[in-house]
């Protein structure tokens, strides 16, 4: 049933197709077993995070396997991306779409009829089509992977029709293998998967949705700009990053403040042509050090593995696009921080959004229930990955690993200053906003104090004790926590919710966090990924290796990635191989890789240690 001829190795076994294709050592997680139950002619459902590792658990299948496997994707972008990687590895694939001329096509047709493609991506829509269809009766498949599953609930943020209607594959080939994998999907979006996808005997794996290697951070928003620059300042001067803001606008004036900063920095959203979109989003892919800053349009289909951070500027819309977007850092695997600020406003901002959306009550309900558990992660004193993952019904130890484990925040007894508060909202007739409010609690004698009389008040002058700072985190907390609400319809006065004013009736008592000003308190115990290499000469090293690769890629218009991951150029620095032999046991290098870039590497690794060798050489002497 073998008969994978690769580059004149022909390879039996999923271990040796790791090993010898893509230079991995070992499965990782449950990998194997997935790669085998598939083997054997069953069916999978596999829940796995972002950079899990869930191409492999399909691309080794279709190697292993007799006959194209054949991948439903939902973007162009992703396939061509995939395809690309694959060739690299020297494996036989490609993908029809719409980017494809007519005569590529009949080409890629004809070496799938004769035997020679592997694995051919194509979108489901192009799948169902009749002419498809038909020529997928006459070829030899070896499996089908539905890759995106999640995109076919209803319930999903990105639902595709079309992809409901790939029941048809369980139908027309009941007897050929079929793989859904998905990075996100809660209970009805799993249960539309297995009853739309995977009809049959199919089993399903789930590897819990933790992402060790990134640091969550989320903190108030004080001045964001500089937070911003503060963040990528002390430790992601040298890499590439995604910031998003809630609006084109936002986007581009943080896009403009980065540049005027000295930042390769773009901007990616909606409002921008279709070729400049794309013109950015290539840069984003090919060059290094570049921060893309962009809206959510962004995303989608980047399968960058070396983003090193996400700064989110607002706060999204709910867990779950919280969790897709600082996804996309740490892919590869090493270590990556994500950073959210927040504010009042931006809260409101969502709310706004989802009252004035033409979705019906039970669904706003739903969305406003969703933002809330939000802000429970971005006000919770707790670990956040244990917040985070409970949320996913997923559990684990306090992390070490995000801000409130670093840093865990101090709480306070913020019962009288809630009261204050309350009752200076209360007394001035719930119709100001935070600033007015704090001049109040602080005894100003200002303009407005006098128009409105408020300095005649009982709570006129009741707050003094307690900073504009720390008075602006104790309201945020407040609204956060559900005693306050921001009247967006007007002019954003706050007004006491029905939960507050039982907190002053039963006289309740209430614990806030105590504001600190961080913003990169995250001081990572999982430094940065370049610092893994430690010594100033192995650093050199790392550089001067980054250095070639993006000369090769950029001679074949490829991302660098592609070439190597910034992961086998770290262990190239540090284990230094000139040797084929040496060069083998670098996790990411495979044979076909090794075969084209291999010596380019090595010459830099020896002319790296020739110098070494004079420097120390020359010392010695001078001694
Ligand atoms: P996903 O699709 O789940 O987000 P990918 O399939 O893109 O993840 O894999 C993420 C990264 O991990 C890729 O760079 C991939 O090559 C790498 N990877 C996958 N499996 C292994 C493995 N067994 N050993 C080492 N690296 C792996
Ligand atoms: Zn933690």
């Amino acid at each position: 049933m073998v008969n994978a001829i690769k580059e004149n190795i022909t390879i039996q076994d999923p271990i040796e197709v790791l090993q010898k294709i893509y230079g991995y050592s070992a499965f990782r997680g449950n990998q194997l077993d997935i790669i085998k139950h598939i083997l054997e002619g069953n069916n999978a459902f596999v829940l796995m995070p972002t950079g899990g590792g869930k191409s492999i658990c399909y691309q080794i299948p279709s190697i292993c396997i007799e006959g194209v496997g054949i991948v439903i994707s939902p973007l162009i972008a992703l396939m061509q991306d995939q395809v690309e990687a694959l060739k690299q590895l020297g494996v036989k694939a490609a993908s029809i779409n719409s980017a494809i001329s007519y005569n590529a096509q009949r080409n890629i047709i004809h070496k799938a009829k004769n035997g020679e493609l592997d694995i051919l991506y194509v979108s489901p829509e192009r799948l169902l089509s009749d002419n498809f269809l038909e020529l997928l009766g006459e070829i030899k498949i070896a499996l089908f992977a539905i890759d995106e599953a999640h995109c076919v609930s209803q319930w999903g943020h990105d639902f595709r029709p079309s992809y409901t209607e790939l029941t048809i594959l369980g139908e027309k080939f009941p007897n050929i293998p079929r793989i859904a994998l998905t990075a996100t999907a809660d209970a009805p979006t799993r249960k539309d998967i297995l009853e739309k996808l995977l009809l049959g005997k199919c089993k399903t794996f789930i590897q819990g949705f933790d992402r060790p290697n990134i640091v969550y951070s989320i903190t108030p928003k004080n001045n964001p700009k500089q937070q911003l620059l503060k963040f990528i300042k002390e430790k992601y001067e040298e890499e590439s990053g995604i910031v998003y803001c809630l609006s084109r606008k936002m986007c581009d004036e943080i896009g403009s403040f980065l540049k005027e900063q000295g930042y390769n920095a773009h901007v990616y959203h909606a409002g921008l042509e279709g070729s400049e979109r794309a013109n950015n989003q290539d840069k984003f892919l090919k060059e290094e050090k570049v921060i893309i800053v962009a809206t959510i349009a962004f995303g989608m289909g980047i399968d960058k593995p070396d983003v090193r951070f996400v700064f989110h500027m607002n706060i999204p819309k709910n867990i779950e696009c919280y969790y897709q977007e600082t996804g996309r850092a740490g892919r590869d695997g090493l270590p990556s921080d994500v950073m959210m600020i927040y504010g009042m406003q931006d809260v409101a901002m969502q709310r706004n959004f989802i009252d004035s959306s033409e979705a019906p009550d039970n669904q706003k309900r739903i969305e406003h229930q969703k933002l809330n558990a939000l802000l429970g992660l971005c006000e919770t004193p707790k670990c956040r990955r244990q917040v985070l993952l409970e949320y996913f019904g997923d559990r684990c130890d306090p992390c070490g690993n995000c801000d409130n484990c670093l840093n865990p925040p101090e709480t306070f007894d913020g019962t009288i200053a809630t009261q204050k508060a309350l009752s200076c909202i209360y007394r001035t007739g719930e119709l100001f906003g935070v600033a007015h409010l704090i001049d109040v609690l602080h005894g100003k004698n200002n303009d407005r104090a006098q128009k409105f009389r408020h300095n005649q008040l009982s709570t006129f002058g009741i707050g003094e004790d307690i900073s504009k700072l720390e008075w602006h985190n104790i309201f945020r907390q407040l609204v956060s926590q559900g005693l306050l609400r921001v009247d967006i319809t007007g002019h954003g006065g706050l007004k006491i919710t029905d939960q507050g004013r039982l907190f002053l009736k039963n006289k309740e008592s209430i614990m806030l966090s105590k504001y600190t000003g961080k913003t990169t308190s995250t001081r990572s115990r999982k430094a940065k990924a370049e610092s893994l290499v430690t010594t100033p000469e192995g650093k050199e090293l790392y550089k001067a290796l980054k250095q070639t690769r993006l000369e090769i890629a950029k001679g074949l218009n490829i991302p660098p990635y592609m070439i190597f991951h910034d992961k086998s150029l770290l262990e190239m620095s540090e284990k230094k191989p000139t040797s084929y032999e040496d060069m083998r046991n670098i996790s990411g290098v495979g044979e076909s890789k090794l075969a084209k870039f291999g010596e380019a590497f090595m010459n830099v690794i020896r002319e790296h240690n020739l110098k070494i060798w004079e420097q120390n050489y020359k010392s010695s002497k001078e001694k």
